[in-house]
Formats: structure tokens, C-alpha cells, sequence
């Protein structure tokens, strides 16, 4: 376990994970020092490290705080590096890392990390699951359960934590080194952030970069960047497959899923509906299988899993006509693969965020969509791809209740109703999470 005791450690921004990595330094006998844009008066988080005797500044982040002999500075994802006061850091450098590499260092537990664009709730969450059928003492970590760092903290040796990693927090690691690593897809996403995808791709391959032959990568084998990447990886590959046959992998063939030639389960008895949800069902069971989970534990769970909240998750049948909330559809593609989980008639409730992007990327997609029912600040660009598609019912609303109203109306039964909006929320929402469950609410008072 690394020593921090005594040592000035910075911790730049303070969302759960800032927190989290102020609070386990300060017990760990380091001098903490916290430092966040947004102004004390109005930091609750900031006002209760205080009241615990952390040293924190706040409302800007300014250049000399790196004067005050700073060992280590733990970086928020979402915080980029060409920030000033990080990017001064780096230039005396100062290590950056991330809170994950944090708790890496601290954590006597292995650790088995889930990355790419999309899918790495819902494949975390599966694997999760699986290893606890298994009896294997997994931990949950991120985005969906606790912090990594807390979990680390308390993590015993015959535990492993399994954890999602985003991009973001890939380019803070140093020493970090999964036991297995699984990397799902990479898209077009965050590119305003890395740049260009070249280095969003190699942030994501840092996952891979401690990696030595004995431990595992599990890596999707349809995907060319994914293939890419890989080779950067020195540990044993896995690879499945939803499209090919891989005797030594994991793959899908006559409507089920085998691992190494054998078969796990049918495809009927799995209840998370997509095939998109096949690959991160694939990805999940690879790892259970590597950990020596039973076929037996892996089907009871995908027999009975119906989604993680928010991600193409079921809520209900009104009148017969079913309502899938997938509010975590935050881009094009999240919508384009929403849409291909369903063969009856939809009704996609979208809109949101205005990013810039138009949407004919959904157009091939709308087949079967009856209707659109849109919000939020692209609406227009939503209704102009739904023109094109020569869709006859489009309606514009004001927010997500009047949505799902409007929907219900035009709908009938054997319909599906579903949100997956393309769009980040935050146009008119909080969260993600806000919008989903204002949509569930309003499905709700439908009955
Ligand atoms: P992440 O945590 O990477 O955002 P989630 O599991 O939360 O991924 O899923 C987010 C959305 O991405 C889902 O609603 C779904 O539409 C889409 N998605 C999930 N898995 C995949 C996949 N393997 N490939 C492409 N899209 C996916």
C-alpha cells in the first residue's frame, strides 16, 4: 500500500470521486488540500470536508497552489488537461492521476476493468452479478455503487473489484493494472474532449498498458479499433464475437452463446432484449468464465437480468402497448441501437442538448417508427431527419410528461413507447437519470 503519510496531496475538483479521494488521503495521514471552481458558499461538499479539518479553496483554481510543494494531484475526469492549473502542474511535473489510480494503489483487491463507448454500466453491472452468483466476492465500483477509492479502502485480498472505467479516468493512471480487462467498442464519442480519436482510442488502451501474460483481455473481436488497440495489450487475449465464430472465444451461433465451444445458454432464455446487449452479455461472461463462474450461475442471472435503470429498461404495459426508458441514449448511436432492439411498431420520444450534429444518422433506423414525439433544443433537427425519413406522425413538445402523453395518444396497442433521446439532457434536466424517471413518473399517471 503506497504511503501518503505527511505528503501534500492536491485534489482538483470535487464531484463524488474528489470527495471520496479527499477523505481516504486525509485518513491516510496526508496533507489534503481540496480545490473546486464552485464557490464555498455554494459547495456542500466543500463545507463538509471543512467541517472535518480539510484544507479546501475554492471559487477558481489558482497557479499557486502549486507552490506549496504538492507531491501528487488527483484530477477529476472531467476536468481537462489543458486546464491551467493542471497543465502548470504537468509542466513541473507533478504527477496527475486520476481516483482511480488512487484506489488502485491503496486496494489489497484486484481489480477487473470494463471500457469502451458504449455498454460499460450495463456489462459492469452483468459481470458484477455473475461473479456474485459465482460466489466469487465481487465489489461494484464508479459509476453505478460506490466511489472506487472507498471500495478499495476496505477491499479484502480474495475479493476483486470490478469497475467501469470511461476514458476520462484511463488517461490518470500510472500503475493501474487489471487482473482482466474488458474493452467493448470504441466510437466517435467525446471527441471534443481527446481530441482526436487516435488519442481517445490510446487513452483507452492505457487500460491494457500494465497488463503482463498472466492476466486477461477480453476484447471485441468485431470491432476494427478494438482489434487495434489490443495489440498494445501483453496480457492473454479472449475475444468474442457476435457475427463470427470463435472456437477459443466467446460467440453467438445458432441463437446462443458459447465460450470456448461450449454452450452457455439459448439466446430465448435471456431476457435484456438487443443485440447490442448481446456483445456487453458476451464481454460479461467471458469474464465470469475466465473467474470460474458455473454455466449454471451465469444463465440464472440472464434469465432473470432486465437491464441496469435508465439503459433500454422495461417499465411497463399500459393497455398493451409497452414503455422502454433508455434516457442514458445520450447519443446518435445509444438511439440508432435502441431502435434496433425492437421489431414492432415505435415511438420514439428524443431530443435534448443541442450538440452541433445532425441527425440523418437516424434515418436508415426509422423503419418502424411510427412516430416521432420530440423536445428539448433539437427538436427542430430531430423533426427535420424524421421529414426526410418520410415519418407522418411528428410532434413537438415542451417537456418529457406532455411526451409521453402525446405518445400514448398516438399510439395503439402492440406499440412500443420508448424514450432513448439521442441527446444529453441538460438542456432541461439535471440528469439523465432526471429525465428517466420524469418519463417513468408520467407512464405512471398514465394508469
Ligand atoms: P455506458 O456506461 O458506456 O454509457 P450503458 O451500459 O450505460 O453504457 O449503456 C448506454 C447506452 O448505450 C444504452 O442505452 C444503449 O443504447 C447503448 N449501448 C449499450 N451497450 C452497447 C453496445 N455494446 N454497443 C453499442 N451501444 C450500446
Amino acid at each position: 500500500v503506497a504511503d501518503y503519510q505527511g505528503k501534500n496531496m492536491l485534489v482538483l475538483g470535487m464531484a463524488k470521486s474528489g470527495y471520496a479521494a479527499a477523505i481516504l488521503l486525509h485518513q491516510l495521514g496526508a496533507n489534503v488540500i481540496v480545490n473546486d471552481k464552485t464557490p464555498f458558499e455554494e459547495n456542500e461538499m466543500a463545507q463538509r470536508l471543512s467541517g472535518q479539518g480539510i484544507e479546501v479553496v475554492c471559487g477558481s483554481h489558482p497557479l499557486e497552489l502549486l507552490e506549496r510543494n504538492i507531491a501528487i494531484v488527483v484530477k477529476n475526469p472531467g476536468i481537462p488537461y489543458t486546464n491551467p492549473l493542471v497543465a502548470a502542474a504537468q509542466q513541473k511535473g507533478i504527477p496527475v492521476i486520476t481516483e482511480v489510480e488512487l484506489a488502485y494503489r491503496i486496494s489489497e483487491a484486484p481489480f477487473i476493468g470494463i471500457t469502451g463507448s458504449n455498454g460499460k454500466t450495463t456489462t459492469t453491472t452483468l459481470t458484477f452479478e455473475m461473479l456474485q452468483e459465482g460466489n466469487k466476492r465481487p465489489l461494484i465500483a464508479g459509476n453505478i455503487g460506490t466511489v472506487a477509492c472507498e471500495v478499495a479502502q476496505t477491499a479484502k485480498a480474495d475479493e476483486v473489484i470490478v469497475t467501469e472505467l470511461s476514458s476520462f479516468q484511463l488517461m490518470g493512471i500510472e500503475t493501474f493494472h487489471p487482473k482482466i480487462a474488458v474493452l467493448l467498442n470504441l466510437f466517435d464519442a467525446h471527441l471534443d474532449y481527446h481530441g482526436t480519436k487516435r488519442e481517445y482510442g490510446l487513452a483507452k488502451a492505457n487500460l491494457f498498458k500494465n497488463q503482463t501474460s498472466s492476466d486477461y483481455s477480453v476484447v471485441n473481436a468485431d470491432n476494427e479499433d478494438v482489434m487495434e488497440l489490443a495489440k498494445e495489450s501483453n496480457g492473454q487475449k479472449v475475444y468474442f464475437s457476435t457475427t463470427q465464430a470463435l472456437p477459443d472465444g466467446a460467440c453467438l451461433q445458432n441463437d446462443a452463446l458459447y465460450f470456448r465451444g461450449e454452450k452457455v445458454i439459448e439466446t430465448a432464455d435471456i431476457v435484456l432484449p438487443g443485440k447490442h446487449n448481446l456483445e456487453n452479455i458476451l464481454a460479461a461472461m467471458s469474464v465470469a468464465k475466465l473467474m470460474g463462474v458455473s454455466n449454471e450461475a451465469i444463465e440464472a442471472v440472464l434469465k432473470r437480468f432486465t437491464g441496469v435503470a435508465h439503459r433500454l429498461q422495461y417499465i411497463t404495459e399500459v393497455n398493451g402497448r409497452k414503455f422502454y426508458n433508455d434516457s442514458k441514449a445520450t447519443n446518435i448511436l445509444a438511439t440508432q441501437k435502441a431502435l434496433s432492439a425492437f421489431t414492432q411498431p415505435v415511438i420514439l420520444l428524443a431530443g435534448g442538448l443541442d450538440r452541433g450534429n445532425e441527425f440523418d444518422e437516424l434515418i436508415p433506423y426509422f423503419s418502424h417508427v411510427k412516430a416521432l414525439v420530440t423536445f428539448g433544443q433539437t427538436a427542430p433537427k430531430l423533426i427535420k431527419a424524421a421529414e426526410k425519413a418520410g415519418m407522418k406522425d411528428i410532434k413537438r413538445v415542451d417537456n418529457v410528461e406532455q411526451a409521453v402523453q402525446q405518445a400514448y395518444e398516438l399510439s395503439e396497442e402492440g406499440n412500443v413507447i420508448l424514450l432513448s433521446p439521442a441527446c444529453a439532457s441538460w438542456d432541461q434536466f439535471k440528469t439523465f437519470e432526471d429525465r428517466g424517471d420524469m418519463f417513468i413518473q408520467a407512464v405512471h399517471k398514465l394508469v
